[in-house]
C-alpha cells in the first residue's frame, strides 16, 4: 500500500499544559511529524499551548505559540485540544468550551473523568466531537481503547489492578527491604514520587478515581469516584508483609472492579480500592517497582494481562499521541470515537457485598481453648478457615489465619467479634486476599 495523501490542510492541535507530559507530547510530534502525518493521512500542527507561567523555558515549543491566555486556546477552534493540566477547574470548564468551539478533546486527566465524566461525555455528544482519555489510568498502557473498544462484544466480569506506581514501588521496597512505611514514605517524597498532596497516593484517592472510570468503561455503568470503596496503604506493616510472604503472599495496593450478584440474583457491581494479599504465583505479585498492570476477566476472551509504565512524560505521552492519532483520522476520513456507554444501568453495591477472603493476625492469650473460641467466631458468622498458623508461645502468642471466600459483611462481622474476645489481646493486622489460592 502507498503512504496516504497527506495535502490536504494540517489538523490543527491546541494544548492546555505544558508540564511533565505535555512537553513530552510537543517533543514527540515534532519528532514523529512525518510519521504521524502518513497515519493520520494530514500533517499535525502545533498552534497553541497554554500555560500558567509564559516566563518558563519550554525547549522545543516556538515560543510564539505560548500563551497564559488558556480560554483562548480553549476557543481557537482547533480540530483537537489537549488538555494536560490536571485538576477539576478550570480544566473541566476549558474542555467544555473546546468541545462547544468545536473540537475534539484528548485528556489525560483521571481525577476530572472519575467526578464529571457525564457533563463531559454529554458536551461531546451535543457538539459531535470525540473524547479520548487513554492516558487517564495506566500511563502508557492499551488498556482504555481495549476496553472501549476491542473488549466491546464481550462481557467483561472483573478488572483488578495495580495502577498507582508510587504505592507499587512502596511495597516493593518494603516487600524487598523490610522497611517500615514511615521509611518507604521519605524515600518516595524525597525521590520526588508522591504528588504534591501525598494522600492522592498513599490514600488511594488516585487509584480509586482509575478504578471508577475502568469500571464505568468494564460494565457500562455509570461509576463515579463516591462509588468507590478507598483504603489506603499507611496502615500496611512490615509484619503483615513478612507474615504475607511467609504464606507465599505480596500485599499489594489494587484497584477491583467486579460484577457480583444483587440481593435478587441480578448482577450489579461492587469498586474498591484497597491494601490485598495476592499468591506470589498470581501474574500481578511480579508488577515491581513503579509498573502497573491491570488484569482483565471477560466471559469468552477469558483472562488478559496489561502491564508497562503507568507515568512518566513520555510514557503517558505515548498514549496521549494514540488519542490525537485516533482524532485526527476521524477528522479526516469522517466519523467519530465512541461515546458514553452506560445502558447496563448496573447497581453499585456497598464493599460489604463484596466476596472476597481475609488474612486476620491476631495476639491471643496462650491457654487452654483459644483455638477453639477462635475458630467458632468465624464459623458463628459463617466464615469459613482455610488455613491456621501459630507463632511463639506464652506471651508471645500469634494466630494467624486466612479464611475461604465469604462477603465482605461477614468477615468484617467477624473480627468485630474476635476484637471483643477475652482471649485475643489484640487483632494485630487484616488484610484481603485476593487471586486464586
Ligand atoms: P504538570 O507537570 O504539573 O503540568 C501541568 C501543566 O499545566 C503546566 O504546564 C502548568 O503550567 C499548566 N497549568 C496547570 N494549572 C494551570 C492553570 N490553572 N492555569 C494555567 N496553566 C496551568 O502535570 P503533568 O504531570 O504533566 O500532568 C498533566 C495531566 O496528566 C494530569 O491530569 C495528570 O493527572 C495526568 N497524568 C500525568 C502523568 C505523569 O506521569 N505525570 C501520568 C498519567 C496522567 P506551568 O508550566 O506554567 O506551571
Amino acid at each position: 500500500m502507498t503512504a496516504r495523501d497527506t495535502s490536504r490542510p494540517a489538523i490543527r492541535i491546541a494544548m492546555l499544559g505544558a508540564g511533565t507530559v505535555g512537553s513530552s507530547v510537543a517533543k514527540l510530534l515534532a519528532l514523529h511529524g512525518h510519521d504521524l502525518a502518513h497515519r493520520v493521512g494530514a500533517s499535525l500542527e502545533l498552534v497553541a499551548v497554554g500555560v500558567r507561567d509564559v516566563s518558563k523555558e519550554r525547549p522545543g515549543i516556538d515560543s510564539k505559540i505560548i500563551t497564559d491566555d488558556l480560554e483562548a486556546v480553549a476557543t481557537s477552534g482547533a480540530d483537537i485540544v489537549i488538555e494536560l493540566m490536571g485538576g477539576i477547574e478550570p480544566a473541566r470548564s476549558l474542555i467544555l468550551q473546546a468541545m462547544e468551539s468545536g473540537s475534539s478533546v484528548v485528556t489525560a486527566n483521571k481525577a476530572l473523568l472519575a467526578a464529571e465524566g457525564a457533563s463531559l461525555y454529554a458536551a461531546a455528544e451535543e457538539f459531535g466531537v470525540d473524547l479520548y482519555f487513554e492516558a487517564s489510568v495506566a500511563g502508557a498502557i492499551p488498556l482504555i481503547r481495549p476496553l472501549r473498544e476491542s473488549l466491546a462484544g464481550d462481557k467483561v466480569t472483573k478488572v483488578m489492578g495495580i495502577v498507582n506506581g508510587t504505592t507499587n514501588f512502596m511495597l516493593t521496597k518494603m516487600d524487598e527491604e523490610g522497611v517500615e512505611y514511615a521509611d518507604v514514605f521519605e524515600e518516595a517524597r524525597e525521590l520526588g514520587y508522591l504528588e504534591a498532596d501525598p494522600s492522592l497516593d498513599v490514600d488511594g484517592h488516585d487509584a480509586a478515581a482509575k478504578a471508577a472510570i475502568l469500571a464505568q468503561l468494564a460494565f457500562h455503568t455509570r461509576v463515579t469516584l463516591s462509588d468507590v470503596y478507598c483504603e489506603g496503604i499507611s496502615s500496611v506493616t512490615a509484619a503483615d508483609i513478612q507474615a504475607a510472604r511467609a504464606m507465599g503472599f505480596v500485599v499489594k495496593l489494587l484497584a477491583i472492579a467486579e460484577i457480583v450478584q444483587g440481593q435478587a440474583g441480578e448482577d450489579a457491581i461492587v469498586v474498591r480500592v484497597h491494601p490485598s494479599m495476592i499468591p506470589l504465583t498470581h501474574p500481578l505479585a511480579n508488577v515491581r517497582g513503579s509498573f502497573n498492570a491491570v488484569f482483565v476477566t471477560a466471559e469468552a476472551a477469558g483472562e488478559m494481562m496489561f502491564y508497562g509504565r503507568g507515568a512518566g512524560g513520555d510514557p503517558t505521552a505515548s498514549a496521549v499521541l494514540g488519542d490525537v492519532v485516533a482524532a485526527a483520522r476521524n477528522r479526516v476520513l469522517g466519523g467519530r470515537g465512541p461515546g458514553e456507554s452506560i445502558y447496563s444501568g448496573l447497581k453499585v453495591l456497598d464493599i460489604g457485598k463484596a466476596s472476597t477472603r481475609y488474612y486476620v493476625n491476631l495476639d491471643v492469650r496462650d491457654r487452654p481453648g483459644v483455638l477453639a473460641q477462635i475458630a467458632q467466631a468465624f464459623a458463628e458468622n459463617g466464615v469459613s478457615i482455610q488455613v491456621v498458623r501459630q507463632e511463639g508461645h506464652g506471651d508471645e502468642a500469634g494466630l494467624i489465619v486466612r479464611t475461604h471466600s465469604g462477603t465482605e459483611e461477614a468477615l468484617s462481622a467477624t473480627v468485630n467479634s474476635l476484637r471483643k474476645m477475652d482471649s485475643v489481646r489484640e487483632v494485630l493486622g487484616v488484610m484481603r486476599v485476593e487471586g486464586d489460592q
